[in-house]
């Protein structure tokens, strides 16, 4: 369970800060879609948000105690630009039966590594969970494919080992939409009790038989 580990979580967020590669953000939703407006471009990380455009990584040392100090909240960014600087070598990862793909962390711009909720992001959770249990194969939707240039960052960063990943088909219904929770879509469960078979299932994934 995620909620035993915050303590990892927390050491690993360290030891990213104690080289210089995390800095507090207090920025809202309003702070930085103001920014964006007055940019002059407004690039855009793969899941479709605008990539965060760096208010908060020009302030001073000085600047960020005295604002933690007084209590206001903050989440904590990776500097992109640092953490690429401190990985020698160019990233990639093994995807099942495709080969090697080459990793483009920098899409994802400063991205959050503890939330203003929440003491650590999806990404830090899922990498430090994977070494943690050695998992050695990440099977996930294909959706969630360009987060693993991130995942990579943070493992080379970390020191921590590169699963091998396998990024299936997502399923969709009869009018293309993608099967998900928030609509009360069909489930596997769902699927087998139509009829389907567990090799129907499967291939509607994209799994090989
Ligand atoms: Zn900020």
């Amino acid at each position: 369970m995620q909620s035993r580990h915050l303590p990892e979580y927390r050491a690993a967020l360290d030891r990213l800060e104690a080289r210089g590669l995390l800095y507090p953000c207090f920025c809202t939703r309003a702070d930085i879609q103001r920014e964006i407006e007055q940019a002059a471009t407004a690039p855009h990380a793969p899941d479709g948000s605008p990539l965060y455009p760096g208010l908060c990584r020009a302030l001073s040392t000085e600047q960020r105690m005295a604002r933690i100090a007084s209590g206001e909240p903050h989440a904590l960014r990776l500097d992109m630009a640092r953490a690429l600087a401190s990985v020698s070598t160019s990233l990639d990862f093994k995807e099942l039966g495709e080969g090697r793909v080459r990793c483009r962390p920098e899409r994802f711009g400063d991205a959050v590594l503890a939330r203003k909720d929440a003491p650590a992001s999806y990404h830090l959770c899922v990498t430090h969970d994977d070494a943690l249990q050695g998992v050695t194969l990440v099977t996930r939707g294909i959706d969630l494919k360009p987060a693993t240039d991130l995942h990579r960052l943070i493992q080379t960063l970390m020191g921590w080992p590169a699963p091998t990943y396998a990024h299936h088909a997502l399923l969709t219904d009869p009018t293309g939409r993608r099967l998900a929770k928030r609509d009360r879509a069909a489930t596997l469960r769902d699927l087998r009790h139509q009829g389907r078979s567990p090799t129907e299932v499967r291939a509607l994934a994209g799994f090989p038989d």
